[in-house]
């Protein structure tokens, strides 16, 4: 029997919304799930066994291909043994394509149907990233979910600029497709484990669906997508500086045309508000650099909105940031304090608010499997959108 590199399973749906699992060779990942975005190797000031901690229980995390393409480099992260050993994560890992952040480079950047020339944000270098210079690239990363390498097209595109960067990302999911299914067979992925429990030893890869906010060019781009065929789809291109209307429009559109037995991925998005969103129009997988990077900059999501930690009010208040929080940060301090360090510039302060930020995104996808799983997905999301809304802290 030739195991599949991941498999997927619908257990229960509301709706749209679907709950299942998601078994890669590290592991089975329960969806709709969150996974903490891990850029240079690191989930920003997360330790690995916090991570891990029943309290977090993060079971898959990103890497980015771009960062870690720079530094430290693919052949180092090859030679120590992929990236799963580099940083010592036995959990899955999925790594992006680099096409993002080569695209919010801007002027840098020159694209081609080769590939896309562009300097080095580090040092000025010129440097060229293809589907197949990235298909290497994450190769040697190992990672157990590869990206394939996409054109994203400004989220105002005009029809005719986001049909040549749609109809671009098509001809590069087929060469990334080649070039991948090659090194799988050359046995190239650094990250290879043997097959045994019923999980298979070979990377996964997901295509992308791009278009901008042309439905028309959306569905003809997911059309050519499940054309070349690939273990999940993801939606890119969105959370780009669109109207929030325009992403849920799309997701709406897109998400329940593509494939039913495949994890469907929304990427780079978003709030918990737009998690639950895309949920219930069908969305499995997320990623999102929200909660680390607001945590560095004090801000923090509760279940009663946003808090701004910076704020004099909580110069005496004696209250964990949510009281609805079981998280080992809201167990034991108090806003006050966690001001405190914010404000006095304590590198503990972006710790902790990181850790109440993924405890919080975390629970929250937790609260939205167990909702779909008992036919209570709806209600759930009215109440917390009716609570996060309140603004009552
Ligand atoms: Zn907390």
């Amino acid at each position: 029997m030739t195991l599949k590199p991941v498999s997927f399973e619908v257990m229960a749906s509301e709706g749209e919304a679907r709950a299942g699992y998601l078994r890669t060779r590290r592991g089975v990942i329960e969806t709709p799930v969150f996974m903490p975005v891990g850029t240079l190797g690191t989930v920003k000031g997360m330790r690995f066994e916090a991570l891990e901690s029943p309290e977090l229980d993060a079971r898959v995390i990103l890497g980015n291909t771009y960062h870690l393409w720079l530094r430290p480099g693919a052949e180092i992260i090859r030679a120590c043994g992929g990236l799963h050993r580099f940083i010592s994560w036995e959990r899955a890992l999925l790594t992006d394509s680099g096409g993002f952040q080569v695209w919010s480079l801007g002027a840098l950047r020159r694209v081609t149907e080769d590939g896309v020339e562009f300097r080095s944000h580090i040092d000025g270098q010129c440097c060229f990233l293809s589907p197949e210079v990235s298909m290497e690239v994450q190769a040697a990363l190992g990672a157990d979910i590869v990206m394939a390498f996409d054109e994203c097209a400004p989220g105002d595109a005009s029809h005719d600029a986001a049909r040549a960067s749609m109809e671009l990302t098509a001809r590069w999911a087929a060469r990334s497709r080649h070039r991948f299914d090659v090194m799988q067979l050359e046995m190239m992925d650094a990250g290879r484990t043997p097959a045994g429990d019923g999980f298979s030893g070979a990377q996964a890869l997901f295509g992308i669906v791009q278009g901008a906010a042309h439905i028309d060019l959306r569905r003809e781009s997911l059309a050519r997508t499940i054309d070349v065929g690939f273990d999940g789809y993801a939606i890119g291109g969105l959370s780009v500086g669109e109207e929030k209307s325009v992403m849920y429009g799309v997701v709406e559109e897109i998400a329940p045309l593509m494939p039913r037995e495949r994890p469907r991925y929304l990427m780079g998005v978003g709030t918990p508000e737009d998690l639950i969103e895309a949920v219930a129009r069908g969305v499995d997988m997320f990623d999102c650099v929200l909660p680390t990077r607001n945590g560095r900059t004090g801000q923090v999501w509760t279940s009663h909105g946003k808090v701004n930690i910076k704020n004099a009010r909580w110069v005496a208040d004696t209250r964990p940031l949510d009281e609805r929080c079981g998280c080992s940060v809201c167990r034991r301090h108090s806003r006050a304090y966690l001001r405190h360090l914010y404000v006095v510039g304590e590198m503990l302060a972006g710790i902790l608010l990181t850790h109440h930020n993924l405890a919080f995104f975390l629970d929250t996808m937790r609260g939205v499997r167990q909702a779909i799983r008992s036919g209570n997905f709806m209600q759930f999301r009215r109440e917390f959108l009716e609570q996060t809304r309140s603004g009552d802290e």
